[in-house]
């Protein structure tokens, strides 16, 4: 998988894409309820991955909105498996609010060869925060997950109460019942002590610090280097695989990170959220518009001897937006400015195996 020198990482925390966030995202009413909390921009709010895609993003946002006192730790510094580690951590910093963006993702083919690995290290990481959190007295937690959690055949859009209505998807199950059970603990958390614990499942993200190796890459990245290597060597055509046909829902990673400073500023009256769009294409429109962006002149071949997988993944994220949480920016906007950043970072990521 590409990833990124440590170093660099850190560097760009403070970096601003060239979305610019607009602040339009509005604190749910006070007057109706006492939901939204005037927050001390001092608070000690830890990030677990902040390293990754969506740790670093929101980071980013919560330093662009005047928070001061975050607090992450590579899993050098700190592995989440360890239990003891985790306790004696919480023990000495005494966070008051946790992210836990911390994960072990992967694709089918990952899933498919590690299931043990995926499944209890995800539980293990998860657990020693939840654990830790509930221990130290942390105000809010906030779990993120992936529409995974819910049942393969569900109906679309995908709405929170399909959750554990019908078999999942077996190819990453393991990933997912590790997931379902963070979603779970974090419910129960809700329920036995009465804390803010809250669980968001985004749709598929994108941006800054993707994963742009083709063998593990999500379709999004995978095009972008895809059209930028064709148009590099003189417009060749670029293959992709299915008929282009299946609709797929998109998000920008700082429109996530929104949703989870969104949630952190309000308190949320239910334990589970979708975090999404509301909007899907088809993979044919996703790859013209990245074909335009690119500048890729050369023909497109699709491959329909491979697998279109399953030939919609919408989700419901009308619970969210009837809050006051809305995503800012539009499909082909992200896809530029995502564009740009990996043109700008392309040198600087190494391949390393997961
Ligand atoms: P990344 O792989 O980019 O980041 C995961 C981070 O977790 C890494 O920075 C890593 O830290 C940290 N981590 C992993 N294992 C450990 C460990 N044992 N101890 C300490 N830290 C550890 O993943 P994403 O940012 O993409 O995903 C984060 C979350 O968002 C996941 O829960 C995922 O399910 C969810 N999500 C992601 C989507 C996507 O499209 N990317 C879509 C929907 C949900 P380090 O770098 O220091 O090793």
């Amino acid at each position: 998988m590409f990833r990124f020198f440590g170093t660099y990482r850190e560097a760009n925390k403070q970096q601003t894409t060239n979305n610019k966030q607009q602040t339009t995202n509005k604190p749910l009413p006070t007057t109706e309820n006492s939901h939204h909390k005037i927050m001390n921009k001092f608070i000690k709010i830890y990030i677990a991955g902040h390293n990754g895609m969506v740790g670093s993003a929101v980071w980013r946002t919560l330093q662009a909105k005047g928070y001061t006192n975050l607090i992450g730790k590579s899993s050098q510094e700190l592995d989440l498996k360890n239990q003891a580690a985790v306790q004696q951590f919480f023990t000495t910093v005494q966070p008051k609010i946790v992210i836990d963006a911390a994960a072990r993702v992967g694709g089918i083919l990952a899933n498919n060869n590690y299931p043990y690995t995926f499944l209890m290290e995800n539980m293990l990481i998860q657990n020693n925060l939840i654990e830790a959190s509930l221990k130290a007295n942390v105000e809010k937690f906030i779990f993120l997950g992936s529409s995974c959690i819910y049942p393969k055949h569900a109906p679309q859009p995908l709405k929170e109460e399909y959750l554990l209505t019908a078999p999942l998807e077996p190819t990453n199950e393991w990933y997912a019942i590790a997931k379902i059970s963070g979603v779970k603990a974090c419910e129960a958390i809700r329920k036995q002590y009465g804390k803010d614990y809250v669980s968001l499942m985004p749709t598929n993200l994108y941006g800054p610090f993707d994963n742009f190796d083709l063998n593990t890459s999500h379709v999004l990245p995978a095009m972008i280097r895809k059209f930028h290597e064709a148009k590099s060597s003189g417009n060749e055509p670029v293959q992709l695989w299915g008929s282009g046909t299946p609709m797929r829902e998109f998000l920008h990673v700082d429109d996530l990170a929104q949703a989870v400073v969104f949630a952190l500023e309000n308190n949320l009256p239910e334990h589970l959220y979708n975090v999404g769009t509301g909007k899907d294409v088809t993979i044919k429109e996703l790859a013209e518009t990245i074909q335009h962006i690119v500048g890729h002149t050369g023909q497109i071949l699709w491959d329909t001897t491979k697998p279109d997988g399953t030939p919609r993944k919408l989700m419901d994220s009308s619970k969210m937006h009837q809050l006051g949480w809305r995503h800012q920016i539009d499909l082909e906007a992200g896809i530029k400015s995502t564009y740009q950043w990996f043109l700008e970072n392309e040198n600087r990521i190494k391949e390393v195996k997961l």
